[in-house]
């Protein structure tokens, strides 16, 4: 029973009980004169007559009057008290989260927009588990909600006396603290990131959870939605700082977002233009010096803000599930355009963590493969270590995949994630990439020279080829064939640049052999275009 309905019973019974009441009432006022002259009559000695009988058929109907209107009070009251009782389950399904005995979602709507309450100055706690797909990926949903009730505990005991608790729904909670010190939220939300980050013991499992927090002070003339969207921004803004943290809001985070929105749709509607295109950077053989291949950087060539390089666009790529259609856009050009380059000269594409979520990647880069016709042998994919933390099965069947085809893995940015040495004797890598930040410091910093050799040692140890990348200057080369170093990539070779420079600096002519035009394969972006146009009557 819904809880528009329990209220409309109560009614209907509330009223049947005042009428009830109201014959009782009635029936009392007959009895007390009829009873007294019946008794009358009964006990006067001097009459001989008998008793009324009219008036006897009344008295007793007026009992039977009585005694119904006094059964029927009581079924009323007992109706009443289960009427009551629905109403407080109806509350509670409507207002109460059921996993974890919190307030819900619309619960929590409703005590913020109580305007008194706001105008108090209270404060919004938003908090989102991090990593939590993953306890229920690993661990199934049943442990998945024993975590979810773990977790409610933890708020419960920690938030400020006073604090309405929820579960606004999946692993996403909030707290209104009642107006207190801004030093005490902030060693309350301290408390509750610190409780939930212990690890978790439940049957055999041991579960290992953490929780980014939003803050935001709620201020007069706010509506419920504003305070939620501050603290939201508040709580994202925590994830991108790595998580396991809490971030108070301020306005900047507002315009931040805005200027990130718009900076997504940019991007879309550039993929969709196909304006994201490969420049190449030069590979080279550090014992020969001879030219070994490129490694394909996206450059975002805007006719508006003009050629932008990946940091002006990859984080926003990535984090808006954008970076998939845009890295399968560029390489498929790269395909095209490399196609006829010499056959020795392999093609690195980067592939992002964000990617391996697609289960049919692999089968997206076969595809390109066979209608680019590119020869899988000449193509190398760089991963990093963090592509295998979100979901290791799935990647790992990804990278056998395209082991299968005849494309190679390479290990990129090595040094600065997250893989044990275990990690890296049991993934299918066939080159590890240096990154960078150790080969610009190797002269400088003795660290970083310490940190090199160690990696060249380990790739000696698992027969794997080593690619330094960032070497600037001649000094940088010498040292890094000096401690053994194979291959190596960066300015002192060259910039990532066009395709039409590589191709003058190859000798090839423009409009050689590559002249064939190779129909678009088809990418997300690609399909949309064209189902645009076929739309559109074919216009371009
Ligand atoms: P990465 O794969 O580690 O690429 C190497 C980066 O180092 C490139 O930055 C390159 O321009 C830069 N670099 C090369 N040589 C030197 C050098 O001597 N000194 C210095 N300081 N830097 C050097 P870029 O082009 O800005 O690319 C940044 C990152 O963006 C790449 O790092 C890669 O992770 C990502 N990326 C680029 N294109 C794509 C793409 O199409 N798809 C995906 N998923 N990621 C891409
Ligand atoms: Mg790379
Ligand atoms: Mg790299």
């Amino acid at each position: 029973m819904d809880r528009r309905s329990t209220l409309e019973a109560a009614r209907q019974l509330a009223s049947s009980h005042l009428i009830t009441s109201c014959a009782a009432l009635a029936a009392l006022f007959v009895f007390i004169p009829i009873g007294q002259r019946i008794v009358a009559a009964m006990f006067d000695q001097s009459s001989t007559a008998p008793i009324d009988s009219q008036m006897t058929v009344a008295f007793l109907l007026n009992i039977a009057v009585i005694l119904f209107a006094w059964r029927r009070s009581k079924d009323l009251q007992a109706a009443l008290a289960a009427n009551e009782i629905a109403q407080q389950s109806a509350h509670d399904n409507a207002y109460i989260d059921h996993v974890t005995g919190l307030a819900n979602r619309r619960e929590l709507m409703r005590v913020l927009s109580d305007g008194a309450l706001r105008d108090k100055g209270s404060t919004l706690l938003l908090l989102d588990l991090d990593f939590f797909k993953k306890v229920n990926d690993l661990y199934g949903h049943v442990v998945g909600d024993e975590v979810l009730k773990h977790v409610a505990k933890v708020i419960r005991t920690c938030a400020p006396e006073g604090s309405c608790c929820a579960r606004l729904g999946g692993d996403e909670f909030a707290v209104l603290v009642p107006p207190i010190d801004g030093g005490l939220v902030s060693e309350s939300v301290a408390d509750i990131i610190r409780s939930i980050a212990e690890p978790l013991t439940l049957g055999t499992a041991t579960v290992h959870v953490s929780a980014s927090v939003g803050i935001s002070p709620v201020e007069p003339g706010m509506t419920a939605e504003d305070c939620l969207r501050r603290s939201d921004i508040a709580m994202y803004s925590a994830k991108r700082a790595g998580r396991n943290c809490r971030v108070w809001f301020d306005r900047q985070m507002e315009q931040e977002l805005l200027a990130r929105t718009q900076l997504e749709d940019e991007i879309r509607n550039a993929v969709e233009a196909c304006e994201f295109v490969p420049f190449y950077q030069p590979q080279m053989d550090l014992g020969t010096g001879e030219l070994t291949g490129f490694e394909v950087l996206a450059r975002w060539n805007s006719p508006i803000k003009g050629l932008l390089e990946p940091s002006a666009f990859m984080d926003v790529a990535e984090a808006s599930g954008m970076i998939s259609e845009l890295s399968l856009s560029v390489m498929v050009q790269a395909l095209t355009e490399a196609r006829d380059w010499p056959g020795h000269l392999k093609i690195a594409v980067n592939i992002s963590p964000i990617q391996f979520r697609d289960p049919h990647l692999a089968e997206r880069i076969l595809k390109l493969l066979t209608e680019t016709n590119f020869p899988p042998s000449r193509l190398e994919v760089e991963i990093t270590e963090s592509s295998f933390l979100e979901d290791r099965e799935t990647a790992l069947a990804i990278v056998e995949s395209l082991k299968n085809m005849g494309v190679t893995i390479s290990l990129d940015d090595f040094g600065t994630g997250y893989a044990s040495l275990s990690q890296l004797q049991s993934l299918p890598f066939d080159r590890i990439k240096i990154d960078k930040s150790f080969v610009t410091s190797l002269l400088s910093d003795s660290q970083s020279d310490a940190i090199v050799s160690t990696i060249l040692s380990l790739g000696r140890a698992l027969h794997l080829p080593i690619t330094a990348e960032g070497i600037e200057d001649a000094g940088t080369k010498a040292r890094l064939s000096q401690l053994g170093c194979s291959d190596g990539q960066g300015w002192l070779f060259g910039k990532a640049v066009s395709g039409s420079t590589v191709r003058a600096s190859l000798g090839i002519p423009d409009g050689a052999s590559n002249t064939e035009p190779v129909e678009a394969p088809e990418t997300p972006a690609n399909e949309r275009r064209d189902r645009k146009r076929r739309a559109s009557g074919g216009r371009r």
